[in-house]
């Protein structure tokens, strides 16, 4: 099915739900594809007959699967648009099928665009599950240009060669010591920082939808957060009190980390207690009014992006390490969530 610049394929989703018989069906879907949820609807109900419920919760990626809670309104499968599987977490509680949303935009004019930003001559490219039927078309354009495409698998998270997603960039990482630089190709910035913060490569982003090429604003970005990084750990220098933080979500859960840190802590003489949460966000911690500082276990990226709408500092195991004196600044490393 083709809704404005995007192919989902919602047939072959149709046949599965005929062929199983499933009665009621849930949708998950991202808040930026939630507008095109109505069509999805109207398509699946008319073709299979079964009853659609649309999660409206929040869906940041596919480490975000429904839990068992819509076990209670008898949902018998979940379908999660827009991205691919995390293979670990698939059908963790409830049948889940993850049908892609690929754009029909054209990278071609982004890609050639951003041939002159390239540094030398062996570039990874990487790009997220949008772009990812479009690689071949970036390693021809690169190959023709006399440049090395090089691109790689990730590791168990990651279901497509070339992806990555916001806290897993192995599929850059694994291929660090063979290229010059990396290229993106996708929008914004969030993925390529993550990258550069990640890989210390320069990393230079192919934006298809407005055909702009970026490198210094990823770079500014960059120094931008460091800054940010090196406050956070300042400011968590003199906390006794830690609250660890930990995701409900199947995909961000790293329990065996939560309680290697608790550990550190009881080592260290620091209180600490380890606090679950589906949603982040300051209003719903903010009855933790006696904690000094969050150690963010869950989605790495709550306390890199969202470190600003804290009242205290919230940083990662890796920044907690430095605070305690077991890692030097200098060794600053971005928390990703490996598999
Ligand atoms: S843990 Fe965060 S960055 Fe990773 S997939 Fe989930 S929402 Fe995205």
């Amino acid at each position: 099915m083709q809704i404005e610049g995007y192919s989902i394929d919602l047939e072959k989703v149709a046949q599965t739900i005929k062929k199983k018989g499933y009665k009621t069906v849930a949708i998950q879907i991202p808040e930026g594809l939630k507008r095109y949820v109505l069509k999805i609807v109207e398509f699946l109900e008319y073709e299979t007959h079964a009853t659609m419920i649309v999660s409206a919760d929040p869906c940041f990626g596919a480490c975000d699967i429904v839990n068992n809670k819509l076990k209670n309104l008898d949902v018998e499968f979940v379908i999660h648009v827009g991205h691919t599987p995390i293979p670990e977490i698939e059908n963790y509680c409830i049948p889940t099928t993850f049908v892609n949303a690929l754009s029909t935009k054209d990278i071609t004019k982004a890609v050639e665009k951003s041939l002159s930003f390239l540094e030398g001559k062996r570039i990874g490219i990487v790009t997220t599950a949008q772009h990812l039927h479009s690689l071949d078309v970036a390693e021809n354009i690169l190959q023709k240009n006399n440049f090395k495409p090089i691109l790689t698998t990730g590791d168990a998270r990651i279901s497509t060669k070339g992806q990555i997603l916001g806290c897993d960039f192995s599929a850059g990482m694994n291929i660090i010591d063979k290229v010059d630089c990396f290229l993106f190709i996708g929008s914004g910035t969030f993925h390529p920082v993550g990258l550069l913060l990640s890989s210390k490569k320069p990393v230079i982003a192919a934006d298809p939808y407005t055909n702009s090429v970026k490198k210094q604003e990823i770079d500014e970005l960059k120094d931008i957060i460091l800054r940010q990084r090196y406050g956070a750990i300042a400011n968590s220098k003199n906390a006794s009190k830690f609250g660890i933080l930990v995701g409900l979500k199947r995909g961000q859960q790293r329990m065996d980390l939560a309680y290697r840190v608790r550990k550190t802590f009881d080592a260290f003489n620091k209180k600490s207690l380890i606090i679950a949460l589906d949603n982040f966000s300051p209003i719903s911690l903010q009855g933790f009014s006696n904690i000094d500082c969050f150690v963010s276990i869950a989605c790495p990226r709550i306390a890199i992006d969202d470190y600003l709408q804290y009242k205290i500092p919230i940083i990662t195991s890796i920044e907690l390490e430095i605070v305690l004196g077991k890692r030097k600044w200098e060794d600053y490393r971005f928390d990703q969530i490996l598999g």
